[in-house]
């Protein structure tokens, strides 16, 4: 099922319901996503993991009955549904399942994705991962290397964002943290990226432009929650569409495709790019040099490697100068702290250097 969307210049659509409520729900909803054309698998949430116990918690075994009816009555429909233990693996099985998910709250748990790898090594089925809660590109890749090794090959990665920890009110209900999918593409670059901007916004006017980003990034497609009454959903009303909001969504989204060729212009910028990322290079390196001199006088002087008062007004001279130049001075902040961070590593090994050879 993704195998193929990797390469292809096709934008993949999963969109359904966050949880499946009653047959006539789901029926409607995805009567109407599959009228839109463009709609290559269902999802629908049977099982609702939720952060706190009293809410709707999905219908289960009930649901897995409607999807089998549905898909009964409408041969070509494909469903796909999050499985959190074995056990659901073994009755999404049963029902016939197209694909299934691992929702971001399993995928940081190595033992529960190793025992989902288990209850489908005797029959694989296409898998979806979403990222973990945690920024944690290693974490995320784990969990597909291990579904690979237990045989299930046919696997996308969803990106639907971190939870947020810093107290920074922002406007998203989750962190997208962009270069994690990045990484991860990097890591695994055979594995296609879905991206899931109903959980990563919160909010269902956000969609079109956090879909958008997400294609501008290379992503291969959307997972994408829709309701045919959204006010009335049971779980995550405010970020739903309708069938009709989600073509909308779709008209208003420019797919870039990745075979188009660069202009000459475009080679041009990173030749330049190249030539100034080689000085910058150069430049830290110089800078590093310098760190080894400061330490070998620090340490003639009996003075302290790391000395606070002195590189935090330094810091404040270069966050001023970085504003005054048009940087973003957390952008500067990022980059000076990490420099700094490496002068006092090598001023540390000089110092022992020069310890061990007096
Ligand atoms: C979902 O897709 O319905 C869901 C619960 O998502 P997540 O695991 O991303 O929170
Ligand atoms: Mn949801």
């Amino acid at each position: 099922m993704f195998e193929s969307i990797i390469d292809s210049n096709r934008l993949f659509l999963v969109a359904g319901p966050c949880s499946a409520e009653s047959q006539e729900q789901l029926d409607e909803t995805c009567q109407a996503l599959m009228a839109t054309g463009r709609v290559d698998l269902l999802r629908c949430g049977v099982w609702k993991p939720r952060t706190r116990p009293g809410g709707f918690e999905g219908c289960g075994e009930e649901a897995l009955k409607w999807i089998a009816e549905l898909k009964r009555l409408h041969g070509n429909w494909r469903f796909a549904i999050e499985v959190v233990t074995p056990r659901h693996v073994e009755l999404a099985l049963q029902y016939g399942i197209d694909a299934l998910w691992i929702g971001a709250r399993t995928t940081g748990n190595p033992f529960l994705v190793s025992e989902l790898a288990q209850a489908l090594q005797s029959n694989p089925v296409p898998v979806m991962v979403k990222n973990p809660l945690n920024a944690d590109a290693t974490l995320w890749a784990g969990a597909i290397e291990r579904l690979l090794q237990a045989g299930v090959c046919d696997i996308a990665a969803i990106h639907r964002g971190f939870s947020i920890s810093s107290p920074i009110q922002t406007e998203l209900r989750n962190d997208p943290v962009w270069r994690i999918p990045i990484e991860l593409r990097s890591m695994l670059p055979a594995i296609p990226l879905l991206c899931d901007p109903s959980h990563l916004t919160g909010c269902s006017d956000k969609i079109a432009e956090c879909s958008q980003t997400a294609l501008n990034l290379d992503f291969n497609g959307l997972m994408v929650e829709c309701h045919i009454h959204p006010e009335k959903a049971l779980t995550d009303a405010q970020q739903q569409l309708t069938p009709e909001g989600l073509s909308q969504v779709l008209k208003s989204l420019r797919h870039r495709p990745h075979t188009a060729a660069a202009p000459l212009e475009l080679t041009i910028l990173r030749e330049r790019l190249n030539l100034v990322d080689n000085d910058l290079l150069k430049l830290i390196a110089q800078r590093l040099d310098i760190s080894r001199e400061i330490a070998i006088v620090k340490d003639a002087n009996n003075l302290t490697t790391y000395q606070p008062s002195q590189w935090n007004s330094k810091l404040q001279n270069l966050l001023l100068e970085a504003k005054n130049i048009g940087l973003k001075e957390q952008f500067a902040k990022d980059i000076f702290d990490r420099l700094h961070l490496e002068s006092i590593r090598v001023q540390e090994e000089q110092r022992s250097e020069g310890a061990l050879g007096s």
